[in-house]
């Protein structure tokens, strides 16, 4: 019988469901008098699609009400704050809060008058991130970097296109690496099938997730905005398989 949590990951910190043990089909083996309504793929797919911290919550009482012990009477609970649980579980679930639905809070302080800031993007395109504080007018320090207002409406349109709009890449989108790739390979003599399979291995570990190297030049529906860094958004998107996966926005290529 397989133990599994979700997680959820959002702006304020992580946070947890109970445990879940079983699902439909591992229960209808297991102990008798305990069943759930749904196999955890179905369950997995809706939890999903919570965007905000809120609708985790409600995610996770429904989960919840899904399984039934003839032995115990139902009772729910709540999310908590994540921390590491004493059996480690089977599986994993993490879910991310989507920035495209709940804007950004990015928390900035002023370091001469200690003065905290929060530096604000909204769903509806409008920012407030003005690097000077409102006291002493000194210029605030943020971790990291911070999109810029064009770039925060940019990623609120690619976000809202009907799907499919955009595909994962492929190597042939990145000609500067296909350029070195073929110029190592003049010196050394490799064969061109050799060249395409480590633009392909560079390509793969380029966009860190096993899902998204196996879905190359698959179309892709935007889930969500899961994230900004290095001067990207990142984004989660969805396969026709159902499957999900992380990517930097330099991956995500237009299908028009
Ligand atoms: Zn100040």
């Amino acid at each position: 019988m397989k133990k599994r949590i979700v997680l959820f990951k959002g702006q304020t910190g992580w946070f947890m469901t109970p445990e879940f043990i079983g699902d439909k089909e591992e229960l209808l083996k297991g102990p008798a008098g305990k069943s759930c309504d749904e196999n955890w793929a179905m369950i997995a797919r809706k939890f999903t699609q919570a965007k905000t911290k809120e609708e985790f919550s409600k995610m996770s009482a429904w989960a919840q009400r899904l399984y039934h012990d003839g032995a115990a009477p139902a009772q729910s609970q709540d999310i908590q704050l994540y921390s590491l649980p004493e059996t480690l579980p089977d599986e994993v679930l993490v879910v991310y809060e989507d920035l495209g639905a709940t804007g950004i809070q990015i928390l900035a302080n002023c370091s001469v008058c200690g003065r905290t800031h929060f530096l604000v993007y909204r769903p509806d395109k409008s920012t407030d991130a003005s690097l000077q504080c409102l006291s002493c007018a000194s210029k605030l320090v943020v971790r990291g970097t911070l999109p810029g207002p064009d770039a925060w409406s940019d990623a609120l349109d690619m976000y809202r296109k009907p799907a499919p709009s955009y595909r994962l890449a492929v190597p042939e989108d990145f000609p500067s690496i296909q350029k070195a790739l073929r110029e190592a390979a003049e010196k050394k003599q490799i064969c061109e099938e050799d060249i395409a399979s480590a633009a392909k291995t560079w390509l793969a570990d380029s966009m860190k997730d096993s899902g998204a190297a196996s879905h190359m030049n698959a179309p892709v529906k935007i889930l969500k905005i899961v994230g900004y860094s290095g001067d990207e958004f990142i984004y989660q998107v969805m396969f026709r398989d159902w499957s999900t996966a992380v990517v930097r926005a330099r991956f995500l290529k237009s299908l028009k």
